[in-house]
């Protein structure tokens, strides 16, 4: 019987939200985010990074990715909301704001996620 290497705990495939339950948590960052407002259609508020507008229609579906502000690879939430954020499919493309491969290693990394949890912070709004 052959025995699979053992992953180390960086390896493993990190839980990610899929389909409606994806569309759930993103309308559950979108409430508590402040630079959300509820119109007819869904929601627009403005990504984490760059502040251009995110769409959310209201069962959640969105062009916008889920941020895990301190990355999943070291230990941050994935269902935490305030490590969690929206950014637009650009910045998520971008690969210089990526932050992951070295945090927490790089004190500029370490840099990057502490203002954006500030940032995260201050748009928080308790879920009505
Ligand atoms: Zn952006």
């Amino acid at each position: 019987m052959s025995r699979k290497r053992r992953l180390r705990e960086e390896e493993k495939p990190q839980p990610r939200a899929k389909g409606s339950a994806r569309q759930d948590l993103i309308l559950e960052i979108v409430k508590t985010d402040v630079t959300f407002e509820q119109y007819a259609e869904g929601w627009v508020g403005r990504c984490l990074h760059c502040n251009t507008s995110i769409h959310v229609g209201l069962s959640g579906q969105s062009s916008g990715t889920i941020e895990h502000i301190v990355p999943s690879s070291a230990g941050g939430s994935g269902t935490d909301l305030t490590n969690l954020a929206l950014a637009c499919s650009r910045c998520n493309n971008e690969k210089g704001i990526r932050h992951d491969p070295v945090y927490p290693s790089d004190p500029r990394a370490v840099e990057v996620v502490n203002n954006l949890l500030a940032k995260r912070k201050k748009r928080w709004r308790e879920p009505g």
